[in-house]
């Protein structure tokens, strides 16, 4: 890999809940706009979220100038309900989509929808639409915590790829090694698209504690126990965690990482403060 002049920057947003948090929201992503995104994403479903927030989350932010990708998941839906979705996106001038599978809220089992993984999914899209979106899928360097091995996790991602997708971005992580492998992998088996890493600034000790448990992120132990130690001191977590995480990135961006997605969390202090550390050279 060789290192690239101008790292594609993205970022992810998720649907705010109520009216103090969309003007949270709006504030944040007009701070972050001065870093020139190439495109913002929305997420659709974690927490909760409905359709309905995330395309109105994506009207908010295609009206402050936002090239902005709806996440779009299979889980649970038909292709009859797909169609729609993909037709009112068009219509509301989407471009880009991400297309995942999802997962059913835990515990609530029910019914998985009319297609099973990704994959169907960009081949889905690609059918019923042929080019008119631009396909991100999402990646697993440390492997998707459902995955029977990293053998068969790859070759499910260069199923996607083979499916349509344009581009990944990756489940977060903080071993730069991961990435490197796992690109190096995916290339071996004839990938060529851009995987970007997905970053995930560290502001909070529990809350990465939990999503890394959900998703399957390893928490580095040197890392765990500098957090720890920190205890309730909210200010040294920030200070540390944009050391931590820009050295990450910086590492990423010089050894040939396409861009940066950063997991905002629908806030602009920690991914500005890392953006900012940054020498892009
Ligand atoms: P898939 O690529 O379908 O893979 C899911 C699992 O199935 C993997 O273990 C894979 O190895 C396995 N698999 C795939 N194909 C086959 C096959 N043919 N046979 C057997 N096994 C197979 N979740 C949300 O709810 N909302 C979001 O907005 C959201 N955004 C995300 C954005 C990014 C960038 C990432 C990395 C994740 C996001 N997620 C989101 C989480 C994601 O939905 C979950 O990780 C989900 O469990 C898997 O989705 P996927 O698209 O990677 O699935």
């Amino acid at each position: 890999m060789t290192a690239t002049s101008t790292p594609a920057l993205s970022l992810e947003f998720f649907p705010p809940r109520d009216i103090a948090a969309q003007e949270r929201l709006v504030r944040a992503a007009k701070q972050m706009l001065a870093i020139q995104p190439r495109y913002v994403s929305v997420t659709f479903g974690a927490g909760g979220s409905t359709r309905a927030g995330t395309a109105d989350t994506v009207r908010m932010l295609q009206n402050l100038g936002c090239d902005a990708a709806p996440h779009l998941s299979c889980i649970g839906a038909t292709r009859e309900n797909l169609r729609d979705i993909l037709s009112a996106y068009r219509e509301q001038g989407v471009r880009r989509l991400v297309a995942l599978r999802g997962d059913l809220p835990s515990g609530m089992g029910g019914d998985a929808g009319e297609l099973r993984y990704a994959a169907d999914l960009v081949a889905f899209i690609r059918a019923e639409t042929g080019d008119a979106f631009h396909i991100e899928v999402a990646a697993y360097p440390e492997m998707h915590p459902q995955a029977a091995s990293p053998a068969a996790d790859l070759n499910h991602f260069v199923a996607k790829v083979n499916a349509g997708a344009d581009a990944a971005i990756t489940q977060y992580f903080f071993n730069a090694d991961a990435y490197f492998d796992f690109v190096d992998r995916a290339q071996a088996k004839g990938v060529s698209i851009p995987i970007v890493p997905g970053i995930m600034p560290i502001t909070n000790h529990s809350q990465l504690v939990r999503f890394s448990e959900m998703c399957g992120a390893e928490i580095p132990r040197w890392i765990r126990l500098r957090l720890a130690e920190f205890g309730d001191d909210k200010a040294s977590i920030r200070a540390f965690g944009v050391d931590v995480v820009g050295a990450l990135c910086q590492t990423l961006l010089d050894n040939g990482a396409p861009g940066l997605h950063f997991y905002t969390l629908n806030h602009a202090e920690a991914p500005l403060a890392i953006w900012r550390e940054l020498d892009l050279g």
